[in-house]
């Protein structure tokens, strides 16, 4: 028995062609209750989810409003697309929609140059982060490549996602930076597994794109374990939503495996999280009954993950 499992990245009431109607997005967090998953972090949504926080049988959702993006710089229908002269007064419209997180679009493929590049210069990402922070919110940010995550850590943000350009040969300053500040790591192991496709429809078009992204793909597991030796705080999120199905936690821990020890995947999606997003992280008096039950002990097989025998909301039993 442990505290209810932690999505730390996903996308209630989002699929691949923007927002969800609300019944849909109810099925999106009933299939991450049914996973254990209890608390959710939600790393950016169309969709106005709030009147989920009236529902005791819902997983409890730390939003951080809809994505920051730039017009032809990200997904279609996903984010509030702003020119970088404008960010500052999209931080504060997100801020305000979110429950103290906000979420940047750090680099993406620039069709122009045929590769990754940052969304936002460097010092207007700044102004950016110090915005959110005086609103009292965390920044964190969507980062493949090297460039970005290098300058949005140099800036001062609090989170990075999916960070396979934390290369420890040419990023180590960056790594070091992280663990000094504990700025956290989400990986999206699963998400991941999508690089070497991504790779192959550019190949024709964008070569250098491809060949950037299947490398970040092949060295991803010495990345995020020199930044797990280093000391950044590593997080479980599954980046469900979007283009991935909700309810798959456990298989993201799982796979987290390749680098982490069974207990710190363990902690990464569960006590650690918790403790991390301000909630209680124990099973105690007085704390809330929020936790899951599974057959047989996940540090000798994390597969078991997959498969809760009970999950318990606010002390129901509910799967
Ligand atoms: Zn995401």
């Amino acid at each position: 028995m442990m505290p209810g499992l932690v999505d730390a990245h996903c996308h209630v009431g989002l699929e691949s062609t923007g927002a969800v109607p609300d019944d849909v997005a109810e099925q999106h967090a009933l299939a991450e209750r049914s996973a254990g998953a209890l608390l959710l972090r939600d790393a950016g949504s169309p969709a106005d989810t709030r009147w989920m926080d009236e529902r005791e049988d819902l997983p409890r959702i730390i939003r951080a409003g809809r994505h920051i993006a730039r017009p032809k710089r990200y997904l279609r229908n996903y984010g509030d697309e702003v020119e970088p002269d404008a960010l500052l007064d999209a931080v504060e419209r997100q801020a305000a929609r979110g429950d103290g997180w906000v979420k940047l679009v750090g680099d993406w493929i620039d069709r122009e140059v045929g590769d990754l590049t940052p969304l936002w210069p460097a010092d207007v990402a700044r102004a950016a982060i110090d915005r959110a922070h005086a609103l009292g919110c965390r920044v964190t940010a969507h980062v493949f490549g090297e460039q970005a995550v290098a300058e949005l850590v140099e800036a001062g943000i609090d989170g990075i996602e999916h960070g396979t350009g934390l290369d420890p040969e040419t990023n180590a300053a960056t790594i070091d930076l992280m663990a000094q500040r504990q700025v956290a790591l989400v990986p999206t192991m699963i998400q991941l597994e999508n690089f070497p496709g991504f790779a192959d429809a550019a190949q024709d078009k964008f070569p250098a794109y491809a060949r950037r992204m299947r490398h970040l793909h092949a060295r991803r597991h010495a990345t995020f374990g020199a930044a797990l030796d280093a000391g950044v705080p590593i997080y479980a999120g599954t980046d469900a939503g979007g283009y991935l199905p909700h309810g798959i936690v456990g298989r993201e821990m799982a796979a987290m495996r390749s680098f982490m020890g069974a207990e710190q995947v363990l902690g990464a999606g569960s006590w650690r999280a918790r403790a991390w997003l301000g909630r209680p992280d124990v099973l105690a008096e007085g704390a809330p009954a929020d936790l899951v039950v599974f057959a047989s002990d996940p540090r000798a097989d994390l597969r078991v993950l997959g498969t809760p025998a009970a999950v318990v909301l606010r002390g129901r039993r509910v799967a």
